[in-house]
């Protein structure tokens, strides 16, 4: 069983945003950027299952631009076999990746796609759906955990307030939440041999996908600052302003 797993390298999640001063998006000028970290968990997900025997090819996929290639081999050295890089300098909207997604798809016939659920930059969560729709594949979003028997998957999704258990069948898409393991570091010889392991460079122009954005960004603004706290003196002070000021008991 082939397993394929689409990484987004974003904004690193340690580093704080800055917005751009003409209020057109975040400025990523010598900022540290990584691995989407739900992608992370993905690529976890599908080393254990090439580790178990339950997947023979696990590959790595990035749509972004030439740097995009050091996020496929951090995939490569967590343990995935090989990679494709398809080189973009736009940063292009869900739909546009689920179309060169499902082109890749259909020339590499995984039967498992694993993506994030969202990525963190532009938090659309929106690819693994779309993807799913595209291919006319069930989905199992927000993994909390998942198993597999034979051509059958057993996912359990995290819900609002509790969790949801689904069976699907494969090919299938599973899209990962925070809980579902911890992932590796890799470990220098394995970052080493990933330096071997081949990446395929391919274009959106190769899979015929149209790229264009259909949403143009407005304006981008910093969340608004929070106003200082105040001490109390003693809990009735805190009833008082409880119910007088904030008006909430
Ligand atoms: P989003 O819908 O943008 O929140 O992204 C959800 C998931 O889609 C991510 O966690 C990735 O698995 C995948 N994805 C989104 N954009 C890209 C990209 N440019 N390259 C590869 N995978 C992507």
């Amino acid at each position: 069983m082939k397993v394929l797993v689409p990484v987004k390298r974003v904004l690193d999640y340690n580093v704080k945003a800055r917005v751009k001063s003409d209020q057109s998006g975040i400025d990523l000028a010598n900022v540290k950027m990584s691995m989407n970290p739900f992608d992370e968990i993905s690529v976890e997900q599908a080393v254990k299952m090439k580790e178990s025997g339950a997947a023979s090819e696990a590959i790595v996929v990035s749509i972004g631009p030439a740097k995009a290639q050091e996020t496929i081999r951090t995939g490569l050295a967590m343990g995935m076999d090989r990679g494709i890089h398809v080189t973009t300098d736009e940063d292009l909207e869900p739909l546009a990746v689920a179309k060169i997604l499902k082109a890749i798809c259909d020339e590499e016939g995984p039967e498992l796609v694993i993506l994030g659920k969202q990525a963190i930059d532009n938090d659309y969560g929106s690819t693994g759906g779309m993807l799913a729709a595209l291919m006319d594949w069930p989905i199992g979003s927000a993994a909390n955990s998942m198993e597999q028997a034979g051509s059958e998957l057993t996912v359990v999704k995290e819900v609002d307030g509790g969790l949801q258990t689904v069976k699907l069948q494969m090919p299938a898409i599973v899209t990962t939440d925070l809980r579902l393991n911890e992932p590796r570091y890799a470990s220098l010889p394995n970052i080493m041999k990933a330096k071997k392991k081949p990446i395929d460079a391919k274009t959106p122009a190769d899979y015929g996908v149209d790229t264009a954005p259909r949403l143009k960004t407005l304006k981008v603004t910093e969340p608004e600052a929070r106003k200082a706290g105040i001490k109390v003196e003693d809990a009735a002070q805190l009833v008082d302003k409880l119910k007088n000021e904030a008006g909430v008991i």
